[in-house]
């Protein structure tokens, strides 16, 4: 089933999903499993699996010099997506993306996802390098999520990105895009952010998802924007629960997003992160309350770092 399909098909309830990384390197699946293994009796229509690039990793060698090598933190992002998919039998959504794969390289995960029958994407542009100033994309890459989307397309009209032929017939991938609500960080205005968003919903995404917000009203605005632009996809929201008092300013640089004052002024109040933690859950609880009364798709989850705190939402909003 797609995601669209799941989320209409939610009678009673408004559909819950979450996110997930790859395990770092060598750490085992098993922190995962027990990980979802917390969150099914909420019953996930889907489960996202993120991507990640190569990046630069300088590493220290026994003459105490250091050696430049390139490297994945947290590889696999395809047989994680075939794992969850195998022992849960829920609906998988890996993200593909254009940083740092060629457009062969993502011909060769859209053919692995083929052969496992994984057919739901999220595609994105994926951020910049680490040791970058700017997104370059990679040799003979797409350089943006819209020319991913025509990869996938022609990929699903039988070609191949050098225009040679698929033999075999394929069930085709569908696919959602990534929006912001706060404008993505390099758009210059909200108007071109959404143009291209818009561009994006053209070529064939049948959803978006969106960057975390914590005031409701930016996603609110963003969604009566994206309308009166001719944008009528689900927008689903993607929330994550405050936790940290690091937080206070890791989300802002790491996620370009705002923090209300209020939220703020709350954080500043709390003793520890203990505190912190119970104050995100009833913030994340009340936008989640707020979001569902007005009647949005779906209420998607970022876990990371926060599965315990997605569960104590979930367990009080459904
Ligand atoms: P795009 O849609 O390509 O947009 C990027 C910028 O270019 C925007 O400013 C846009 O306005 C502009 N633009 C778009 N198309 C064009 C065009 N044709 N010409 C000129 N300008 C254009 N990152 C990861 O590395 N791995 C992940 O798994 C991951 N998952 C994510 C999941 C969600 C739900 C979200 C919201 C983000 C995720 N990200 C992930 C981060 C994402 O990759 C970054 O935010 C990235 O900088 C932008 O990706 P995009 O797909 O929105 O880019």
């Amino acid at each position: 089933m797609t995601v669209t399909d799941l989320i209409r098909n939610e009678k009673d309830k408004t559909a819950f999903s979450f996110e997930v990384l790859p395990p770092v390197k060598g750490t085992g699946i098993d922190k995962l499993f027990s990980s979802i293994d917390s969150l099914c009796e909420f019953n996930p229509r889907y489960i996202n699996i993120t991507t990640h690039r190569n990046e630069v990793i300088y590493k220290e060698t026994a003459d105490g010099l250091f050696e430049r090598r390139t490297g994945c933190r947290r590889p696999g992002t395809v047989a994680i997506a075939a794992a969850i998919s195998n022992k849960y039998d829920i609906t998988v959504v890996p993200h593909i993306l254009c940083s740092g794969f060629s457009k062969q390289d993502t011909e060769y995960i859209l053919l692995d996802l083929q052969f496992l029958g994984i057919t739901n994407l999220l595609l994105l542009r994926g951020d910049k390098a680490k040791d970058q100033s700017g997104f370059v994309p990679e040799k003979g890459g797409c350089r943006n999520a819209l020319e991913l989307a025509e990869q996938v397309n022609a990929f699903n009209n039988g070609f191949f990105a050098d225009g040679s032929q698929i033999k075999s017939s394929l069930t085709p991938f569908v696919y959602g895009v990534a929006g912001y609500p706060e404008k993505h960080e390099e758009s210059p205005n909200q108007d071109m952010d959404i143009y291209w968003l818009k561009k994006k919903v053209e070529a064939g995404a049948e959803y978006v998802v969106t960057q975390m917000f914590y005031d409701n009203n930016k996603y609110f605005d963003f969604v009566e924007r994206a309308r009166k632009e001719g944008i009528n996809v689900p927008i689903i929201p993607g929330i994550k629960p405050f936790s940290k008092l690091s937080q206070l300013s890791v989300i802002p640089k790491t996620f370009k997003v705002d923090l209300p004052q209020e939220l703020v002024t709350e954080v500043l109040k709390c003793n520890d992160d203990r505190d912190v933690k119970a104050l995100g859950i009833e913030w994340c609880i009340n936008q989640c309350r707020e979001l569902i009364d007005n009647g949005v798709p779906g209420v998607h989850f970022y876990t990371i770092g926060a599965v315990d705190n997605v569960r104590d939402v979930a367990r009080a909003i459904y």
